[in-house]
């Protein structure tokens, strides 16, 4: 098994961080959830311990408005001082970029990973290390992206979800940095181990069943990581009973409810034009949310 499938980032099998999981060798189901269990009794084990918020993963079912939540924490960190850096670490979607007011695409991250062998070696850089193509930035809030899938037979997005776990791991944080990432949809991200190294996961909520139950399996998923902060932000919510029905099925998921995005005409606006949402009732709540998780 390579380099972009261990979910410890094992080069190879016996490498001296390979733990014999036996995910590289297993043949049936049962084999590779006995690799799971073993891999997540190990990263547990491992998990930092840190009470601060600086690498938080923004996860969420496809549609849930993930990338809009990304940009209204991020609006909300800096407002609150902190110095906030953007990952766009999703494959497919196109956007982050402009809804955070970014002109100009920075470089993919895969490329540094995949053509600068040197740095790839590194274990441990900071911001500063990073060569300028790679980052964007406006208004005091830097950008940086994995890359996209554009082509037909491109190939898979594992070197991507790669660059996005050294990201992860190999940020060394300066006083004051917080590290934001907008994860694909979805789990397969955790299949791959890119959000272990994180140390807050929100998921973000729209009230559907099929976000609930995406939202459940992230958060087992996250626990089984050993990733302490781990909870939902419900989005798109129209101001009636339903963000209380949905914390309550959320609840018995053991997610805890950290903060609301009700429905609103401006974050309306701005998910159809793609546009930053600056103004309005979804900044202030997003601030309230921001607050609670410090
Ligand atoms: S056996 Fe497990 S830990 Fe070792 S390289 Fe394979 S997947 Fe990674």
């Amino acid at each position: 098994m390579g380099l972009f499938h261990c979910p410890l980032g094992a080069p190879y099998y016996d490498d001296d961080a390979c733990i014999d999981c036996g995910l590289c060798y297993a043949k049936t189901s049962e084999e590779r959830v006995e690799a799971s269990r073993k891999i997540r009794e190990y990263m547990k084990a491992h998990a930092p311990r840190t009470s601060a918020v600086s690498k938080v993963a923004i996860c969420g079912k496809g549609g849930s408005g993930k990338t809009t939540v990304v940009a209204l924490l991020t609006l909300a960190l800096k407002e609150a001082g902190r110095r906030v850096i953007v990952i766009d670490a999703d494959e497919s979607n196109p956007g982050l970029g402009r809804m955070l007011g970014i002109i100009g695409e920075p470089k993919p991250l895969s490329d540094l990973f995949n053509e600068d062998g040197l740095f790839s070696e590194r274990e441990r850089f900071y911001m500063d290390d990073i060569p300028p193509g790679f980052v964007s930035a406006v208004d005091g809030v830097r950008f940086m992206a994995v890359g996209k899938i554009l082509d037909p037979f491109q190939g898979c997005a594992c070197s991507l979800a790669e660059s996005a776990r050294q990201i992860v791991e190999k940020l060394e944080l300066k006083e004051g940095e917080v590290l934001i990432l907008d994860m694909e949809a979805g789990v397969e991200s955790f299949g791959r181990g890119v959000e272990r190294h994180a140390d807050t996961i929100l998921i973000v909520v729209e009230p559907s069943f099929e976000s609930i139950m995406v939202a459940g399996r992230i958060a087992q998923m996250a626990q089984g990581m050993g990733i302490g902060r781990v909870g939902a932000i419900l989005n798109k919510v129209a101001p009636d009973a339903m963000a209380s029905r949905t914390t309550k099925e959320l609840e018995k998921k053991d997610v805890k409810v950290l903060g609301i995005l009700n429905y609103s005409p401006e974050l309306a606006e701005a998910a159809f034009e793609g546009t930053p949402v600056k103004y309005g009732v979804a900044v202030t709540e997003a601030g309230t949310i921001v607050s609670a998780l410090m």
